[in-house]
């Protein structure tokens, strides 16, 4: 279950506050001590950890917390008010052109849920606001994205634009604008290469696509099993291409914690959905309120 270990090694920092009744100074101190300790565990970045505690710090030994009637209790909603705060605060949504078509950049490491995710974007932008996208395939490199892609807008209906794997992903990323331009299409999803890293040669592709297509919305796809790995792509992405948000996958699996914690404030970019199982209907609005409780349990 995702952030399991985070949730249960939390739960037991607040059970020892409130064993206490009457909470000292050297209790909040022991307590954010395992909270450290836990976050480090979840793959937290290290940065985001150690401002955390700080800030909880702070407010918690503040001779109203303490002093009240309920410190435990108290100290538990501040530690729910700093997690929200650290991933972002509240929902963000899609950008959207004053025109159409809305342009879409899918990217990220191969692996992380780029193709599935861009295919689950499409299904809900069919089915909330019955959008007519194209899909364009633009991997042209890892073996069956292209099938793939092309099967999955089968199964949704939504048309692809493809020109198999022998020519640039730059033209075909022309073509495919030029027939949703024809036909109107108010949204257009490109679904671009991956690598198994970060790489120059990928990175100038990405960039030569970006600057043809002029996206509204770059968005990354990262896996959350990853952690901090997923944190470093974050920002590796962002300093290549300003991405304008952040898709976190595979919260359906057993993700410490650390990527949905971490890559608000290393990258200053919100994470806007998340993936949460492997069918086209699995992915929803992150709501860092929501994740805070999920976290805490
Ligand atoms: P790409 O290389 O980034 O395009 O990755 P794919 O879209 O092919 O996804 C890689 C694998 O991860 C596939 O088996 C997907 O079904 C799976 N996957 C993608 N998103 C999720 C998710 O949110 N949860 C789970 N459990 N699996 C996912």
């Amino acid at each position: 279950m995702a952030f399991e270990g985070l949730t249960q090694r939390l739960q037991n920092a607040f059970n020892g506050l409130k064993r206490k009744g009457k909470v000292s100074e050297s209790d909040v101190r022991d307590a954010m001590r395992e909270i450290r300790l836990a976050l480090l565990e979840a793959d937290v970045n290290f940065d985001v950890v150690k401002e955390f505690v700080k800030t909880v710090r702070e407010r918690a030994v503040g001779t109203e917390v303490l002093n009240s009637l309920t410190p435990a209790q108290q100290i538990v909603k501040i530690v729910h008010d700093e997690l929200v705060k650290v991933m972002g605060d509240a929902a963000v949504p899609l950008n959207k052109s004053p025109h159409i078509p809305t342009v879409i950049m899918m990217v990220g490491l191969q692996g992380a849920g780029k193709t599935t995710t861009a295919g689950k974007l499409a299904k809900r932008l069919v089915d909330q606001e019955k959008a007519r996208p194209l899909m364009i395939a633009a991997d042209i490199y890892r073996p069956a994205a292209v099938d793939q892609l092309v099967t999955i807008g089968q199964q949704l209906d939504v048309p692809v634009f493809e020109m198999g794997t022998d020519h640039d992903p730059v033209e075909i990323v022309k073509q495919g604008l030029a027939q949703a331009a024809e036909n109107k299409n108010d949204y257009v999803i490109i679904d671009t290469a991956g690598r198994l890293e970060i790489d120059e040669q990928l990175m100038q592709e990405l960039s030569n696509i970006k600057a043809l297509a002029q996206p509204n919305e770059i968005l990354l796809v990262v896996d959350s099993m990853t952690g901090q790995v997923a944190t470093q792509v974050a920002e590796g992405f962002n300093q290549q291409l300003d991405i304008t948000g952040v898709v976190l996958t595979k919260l359906d699996g057993d993700t410490r914690g650390g990527a949905a914690l971490s890559i608000r404030t290393v990258t200053g970019k919100p994470i806007k959905f998340v993936g949460q199982g492997e069918k086209l209907d699995a992915l929803d609005v992150f709501y860092p309120d929501r994740m805070a409780d999920r976290i805490l349990g």
